[in-house]
């Protein structure tokens, strides 16, 4: 079992690792917000540990990026004492327990085999355009019920034009599905992903929408 523990202090972060190894999951580490939402965006983790405060952006809209993918994946945020809008503001993001530091390793323990008994028959939705289906809690996609093989840009260029399904999505909406942000890209690389989602889902699949963007569907007529 993966956890995801985000968190920019080395100590607790080392202590925690320790104590969850131990208590049988496998940890990976992420130190501030781009390398947690490269993380998630890379795995699907049982549970994510989420500390709000860190460097390169706050924990809250590592959250938020989260759920917005309808990513269902359990969430503990880690909150100092004095931080109770955080803990709320938490919650109302989408989180589903917290922690307030200093805790007992036995207790994030305890939590969490709670919170992972709870998860076990959530259900997230599976969104449909035709014979695709993509399961974003798995982010699996399949095509006629085989599996397709997606890269990660790909995944997301699909992901943003399911969620509108038939809307249409404007490539700088698609920009920002598909690199959240991140550092400056090739204006053309959008219409890349788009052409390899072609290819490997059909033709017809994505419309083109000139000057615009694209959407799900053929052409109107
Ligand atoms: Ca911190």
């Amino acid at each position: 079992m993966q956890l995801l523990l985000v968190e920019d202090d080395t100590m607790l972060a080392q202590a925690l690792a320790t104590g969850l190894t131990r208590a049988g999951y496998r940890v990976d580490h992420a130190a501030d917000a781009p390398a947690a939402r490269l993380a998630l965006s890379d795995h699907a983790y049982v549970a994510v540990l989420l500390d709000l405060g860190l460097p390169g952006g706050s924990g809250l809209s590592v959250l938020k990026g989260v759920r917005d993918r309808y990513d269902t994946t359990p969430v503990i945020i880690l909150t100092a004492r004095d931080q109770l809008s955080d803990r709320i503001a938490g919650l109302d993001a989408g989180a589903d327990d917290y922690l307030v530091k200093p805790f007992q390793p036995d207790e994030l323990a305890a939590r969490l085999r709670a919170l992972l008994r709870r998860a076990q028959g959530r259900v997230s939705p599976v969104l449909e355009a035709r014979s695709i289906r993509l399961d974003p809690a798995t982010r699996r996609v399949t095509r006629d019920e085989v599996p397709v093989s997606l890269s990660l840009h790909e995944y997301r260029t699909l992901l943003a034009l399911m969620e509108r399904n038939g809307r249409v999505v404007t490539r700088p909406q698609l920009e920002e599905a598909v690199y959240g942000g991140e550092s400056a890209i090739e204006s053309n690389t959008v219409a890349v992903y788009v052409h390899q989602l072609r290819r490997k889902l059909g033709d017809d699949l994505i419309t083109t929408v000139h000057g615009h963007g694209y959407r799900l569907g053929e052409a109107r007529p």
